[in-house]
């Protein structure tokens, strides 16, 4: 028997594989010679930023990164004040295996990674689920009472009769781009207008309230899925079909080492540069700041930050929240065209809120002699704090807990308060889950918070489509291949987790990075190895399907 190839975020809406495109060593392709050195502005030193930077510098361009607040963007990683070897991972803190594109260069920098505790899995010792007030101790699924069970079986029966999801993972598996195309694109035209929580309702397995409200509740994978029941149901499809939410890895040291690593990353072969160059050597160390305005000029583009500097460039790449086109930055109309004007205007966001603390270790280990359970366990519940995650490091070190993971409307609930707030909040709700474990005694130094709908430079956590979005969606990705714009419409291209099919998670924020720099190529007249097509070379055969307007 030969062993089935390995899942990847091979995305059924644009298959390309972008894993391959970068390991091939042919490289990406090659730019005319009068233009090696060309600057290009990329805005945002966010992965999608870094990926772009760092790729159009191998190229033989000059990116010039801007970033308003530090490289990093959503993967930011803040040390604890009490012990600055343990981080609080603010944004991205787990990495699906099948993310094959942003393991490329989680694998070239030599970062390690390690299984991440999520629910049910062997990283995370225990689960408890809290659910109306019962509390159930799990290690694996079977320990879940039969309910709970049931629930995950009739999401898996309502996968496979209403969304194929074995046909479309066997054809994910084996790179079978027709058989991919024909059922996902059925699924898009079926599913477009409806919700997640209108797609369960609609599903035999789930015809009773009660399994609906602990599917939102209690959740399958990696947590809860109620803040995702009015979002158009293809969003949750997608993440299922390409198994996002499982098998997932975080970075040792902390996800900001990507972003980071790719900045101060010296590629062992690169167009035009001398050996030793990196991008942040290309920028003296420092990336410029915010940007205030982006003005077309012609074929050109003005771009002015907020020290009054006006820098002129043949190409823009774009990867911030999109609404900061709309808010923050003084944009030019004629940047996009009204369509895609409109699909920046119509983006949906997430709101989301992160509470960490350090402890003086693992505490949660400790076995209770009287009940035979762990202490506490890695925790979903539908009270406020809604999950808890555990990180160990051995039973002799500090431990790091994320006592709140929130979306949405339980974000909202407390974004308002100051981390010491937070902890008040969900110390006093744990306690019913945990009697008699006094958390508090184990915490040092101050808790660390974010809630990502207010900071200045994002706005939110990330975008998701509401039903009757992918329209927007198909516009926003396939931005990158202009050949078909007016000419003046040519040169910005938007790329990052925004327009991504799968938001929320880093490998889409790759992909589209790895778009723009094959829009970039293309636009200042290079081409890619004939042996390696990039994803615009191929669109016409993998385009996203096209509802009708
Ligand atoms: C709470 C949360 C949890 C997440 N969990 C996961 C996870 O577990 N796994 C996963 O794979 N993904 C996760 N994600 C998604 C992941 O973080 C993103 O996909 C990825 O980090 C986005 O990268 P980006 O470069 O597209 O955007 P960003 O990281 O947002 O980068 C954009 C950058 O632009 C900068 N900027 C904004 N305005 C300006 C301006 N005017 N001028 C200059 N710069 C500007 C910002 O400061 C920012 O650094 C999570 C995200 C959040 C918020």
């Amino acid at each position: 028997m030969t062993d089935s190839p390995p899942m990847t975020m091979f995305v059924p809406d644009f298959p390309f594989a972008y894993d391959d495109w970068l390991r091939h060593p042919g490289g990406l392709g090659a730019l005319p010679e009068g233009r090696l050195g060309t600057e290009v502005a990329v805005i945002g030193g966010g992965v999608s930023g870094m990926t772009v930077a760092y790729e159009l510098m191998k190229l033989g361009l000059r990116p010039v990164l801007y970033e308003g607040d530090q490289i990093g963007g959503r993967m930011r990683s803040i040390p604890f004040a009490a012990d600055p070897g343990y981080v609080a991972e603010m944004g991205a803190m787990r990495f699906p295996a099948a993310a094959s594109t942003l393991f490329h260069y989680i694998d070239a920098l030599g970062l390690a990674t390690k299984p991440f505790p999520n629910p049910l899995t062997p990283a995370s010792s225990s689960t408890v689920v809290n659910f109306e007030g019962a509390t159930h101790w799990a290690t694996t699924d079977n320990d879940l009472p039969e309910e709970y069970q049931h629930v995950a079986e009739a999401w898996m029966k309502a996968l496979n009769e209403r969304a194929e999801l074995q046909a479309i993972q066997a054809a994910i598996r084996a790179r079978d781009v027709p058989v991919l195309r024909a059922v996902w694109s059925k699924i898009v035209k079926d599913f477009d207008d409806e919700s997640l929580y209108g797609f369960l309702a609609g599903t035999a397995g789930f015809n009773s309230f009660r399994l609906r409200e602990i599917f939102g509740q209690v959740g399958f994978g990696v947590g809860s899925w109620d803040t995702d029941f009015p979002s158009s149901a293809l969003e949750t499809l997608r993440i299922v079909c390409v198994a996002a939410g499982e098998n997932q890895f975080s970075v040792v040291g902390g996800a900001q080492q990507i972003p980071r690593g790719l900045w101060n990353r010296v590629p062992a072969r690169m167009a035009h540069w001398p050996s030793g160059t990196s991008v942040a050597s290309l920028h003296e160390g420092t990336p410029l700041s915010t940007v205030a305005s982006i003005a077309r000029a012609g074929e050109l583009f003005d771009i002015t930050d907020v020290t009054g500097q006006t820098r002129t460039y043949p190409a823009v790449v774009f990867t911030p929240h999109l609404p900061t086109l709309l808010t923050t930055i003084d944009s030019d109309r004629a940047l996009l065209s009204p369509a895609h004007w409109a699909a920046v205007e119509r983006a949906h966001y997430l709101g989301a809120s992160k509470l960490f603390v350090l402890t003086d270790r693992p505490f949660w280990l400790d076995v209770d002699t009287e009940t035979g359970h762990e202490t506490m366990g890695m925790t979903i519940t539908d009270q406020l704090p809604r999950s808890v995650y555990l990180f160990d490091d051995g039973m002799h070190k500090p431990g790091v807990v994320c006592l709140s993971y929130t979306l949405n409307n339980d974000s909202r609930r407390l974004s308002t308060l100051t981390p010491d707030e937070r902890v008040d909040t969900v110390l006093e709700k744990l306690r019913s889950i945990y009697p008699g474990v006094d958390i508090r005694s184990h915490l040092v130094g101050p808790p660390v918070a974010i809630s990502w709908e207010n900071e200045p430079h994002f706005g939110g956590a990330f975008r998701t489509s509401l039903p009757g979005h992918y329209r927007y969606q198909r516009r926003l990705f396939t931005h990158f291949r202009q050949d078909d714009f007016a000419p003046e419409r040519r040169g910005f291209f938007l790329s990052g987790d925004d327009i991504s099919w799968t938001p929320g998670f880093a490998e889409g924020a790759v992909m589209t990075g790895l778009n723009a720099v094959w829009g970039v190529l293309n636009h200042l007249g290079g081409r890619t190895h004939p042996g390696n097509p990039g994803p615009g070379d191929v669109f016409s055969s993998i385009a996203p399907v096209e509802l009708p307007e």
